[in-house]
């Protein structure tokens, strides 16, 4: 299956697309969400895995995250099921949204 291949498209085209191009939880993206181990943050995402293709053609991927503040490491699943449907963080219980992800270094939104 070739959406896989889009885990290595770049430019900002991609946050206007919904379906089945995926989400943005990409790797080296920060989550301003709370560590489960030190209640500080950023999460930075360290990797992501593809984990399967949903009954709508979006893909599963497993997320995983590590504290910037104390490195601990926790994971989520994007798009659960279905798309733009997040898993929770298993150790810290919250389920990311696409808004909690910071703005990358230089990107002025
Ligand atoms: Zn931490």
């Amino acid at each position: 299956m070739f959406y896989n291949n889009y885990d290595q498209v770049q430019g900002e085209d991609r946050w206007g697309l919904v379906g089945q191009v995926g989400d943005p939880f990409r790797e080296d993206r920060q989550l301003k969400v709370k560590c489960a181990a030190c209640g500080k943050g950023p999460l930075v995402i360290a990797e992501r895995n593809w984990m399967a293709t949903n009954p709508d053609h979006s893909q599963a991927c497993q997320i995983v995250v590590a504290c910037l503040a104390c490195g601990a490491v926790d994971e989520f699943v994007a798009n659960d099921g279905q798309e733009g449907s997040n898993g929770p963080l298993k150790r810290a219980g919250v389920v990311p949204q696409v808004s909690d992800l910071l703005p990358r270094d230089g990107e002025k939104k």
